[in-house]
């Protein structure tokens, strides 16, 4: 087991507002200053905000602990992105947003400069090895 690097005074970063099926939300993003790599994330829900944020939230600091103690970039979005909630998917760009859930995952894949097609296409390789 890896150490949780320990958090800088200040670090920086980027917040991305983002779509979702649970209202508009804000996804904050910060790099480690010494090496560039996310290590932390946030989500803000907006007024309309509807969804257990709750979750969210919560998803949010354990993807930054991981993140912190080595975990790959490119799992916590797989981990992420691609899960529906009850409500209908919106559009963010020329992405569907299929929960709030999803758009934080999106979101990183933004700021971390990902093409969208290589991890989706792992999800459906996971989804076989898990169903
Ligand atoms: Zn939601």
């Amino acid at each position: 087991m890896v150490a949780k690097k320990s958090r800088p005074k200040a670090v920086p970063g980027e917040t991305l507002e983002m779509n979702s099926p649970c209202g508009k939300i804000y996804v904050t993003m910060n790099d480690n200053p010494d090496t560039g790599d996310l290590m932390e994330l946030f989500v803000r829900f907006g007024k309309s905000g509807t969804c257990g944020s709750l979750v969210a939230n919560a998803l949010t600091i354990i993807t930054s602990y991981g993140l912190r103690s080595g975990m790959d970039v490119t799992d916590a979005i797989k981990g992420l992105i691609g899960h529906g909630c009850h409500r209908a998917p919106v559009c963010d760009g020329d992405e569907n947003i299929t929960s709030c859930v999803d758009a934080i995952g999106r979101a990183i894949r933004i700021h971390v400069g990902l093409e969208p097609e290589v991890e989706e296409q792992d999800i459906d390789q996971q989804e076989e090895v898990l169903s």
